[in-house]
């Protein structure tokens, strides 16, 4: 048996109740033809009972984009990982670069979000990714080593997401994902599904997911559009 394959879509910060449902009824009837690759959306909080109740009984899992890692108490505006649980949410990204860089979360901070999901019985989908400065000083695997070592990885999904790639149209050759899934896979338990992430479209996705460590895709801007993302979702089989 392979590694499990899965396409996460990441709404980010978009959508509203009419937008999510016309997506949505883009997706359901499409995504179970394709067969081998689980599918899963991370949606904004207020729309995960909603999301939750159109994805019952459908071949699409549901998730969030972040949690506290707290259990409960004086925490204004947060959302604990107990209360996703209570919802049948099944994944939780933790340490997107988004979260990291404008909410200056800390690798500790990344590493107790991973810990509270897991011990929610969820699963987590960890991002981690080098900025470009970082790339071009060589240090991209240092870089995404000590994001990866904070954490105590098992049972989860890993994402590399440089964030040169994220939301600017510029993704990581297949030949630059592969390098660093590589590196990564070594550092893993061997069932570990590594996804990459950043500009990943219909155009380039199949070029992406044929390299023998990408496992799927964390997708960003693409999700938002059924086709595109159904596109995405069918490359990733065509590995198998
Ligand atoms: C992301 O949000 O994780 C992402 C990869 O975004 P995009 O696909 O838009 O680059």
């Amino acid at each position: 048996m392979g590694r499990p394959r899965l396409v996460a879509g990441n709404w980010k910060m978009h959508g509203s109740r009419k937008a999510n449902r016309d997506l949505l009824e883009g997706l359901v009837g499409e995504v179970p033809k394709v067969r081998g690759v689980a599918c899963t959306v991370c949606v904004p909080f207020p729309y995960l009972g909603e999301v939750a109740e159109r994805l019952k009984g459908t071949a699409i899992a549901w998730g969030a984009q972040n949690v506290s890692e707290h259990a409960q108490g004086a925490y204004t505006g947060e959302v604990s990982a107990a209360m996703l649980a209570e919802f049948g949410c099944r994944h939780v990204i933790v340490g997107h670069s988004e979260r990291r860089h404008l909410y200056g979360e800390s690798d500790a901070q990344v590493a107790a979000k991973f810990a509270a999901v897991k011990a929610a019985g969820m699963t987590p989908i960890l991002c981690v990714g080098e900025k470009l400065e970082e790339r071009d000083a060589g240090k991209t695997e240092d870089v995404v080593a000590r994001q990866l070592d904070a954490v105590k990885f098992e049972d989860g999904v890993l994402a590399y997401e440089p964030v040169w790639a994220i939301g600017t149209g510029r993704n990581a050759t297949p030949e630059q994902a592969q390098a660093v899934h590589a590196f990564l896979r070594k550092r893993v338990p061997a069932d570990t599904s590594i996804l990459y992430g950043g500009s990943v479209k219909s155009q380039n996705a199949a070029a992406i997911f044929a390299m023998p460590d990408v496992d799927g895709g964390l997708i960003g801007g693409a999700s938002l559009v059924a086709k595109d993302f159904l596109e995405i979702v069918k490359a990733a089989y065509v590995k198998a």
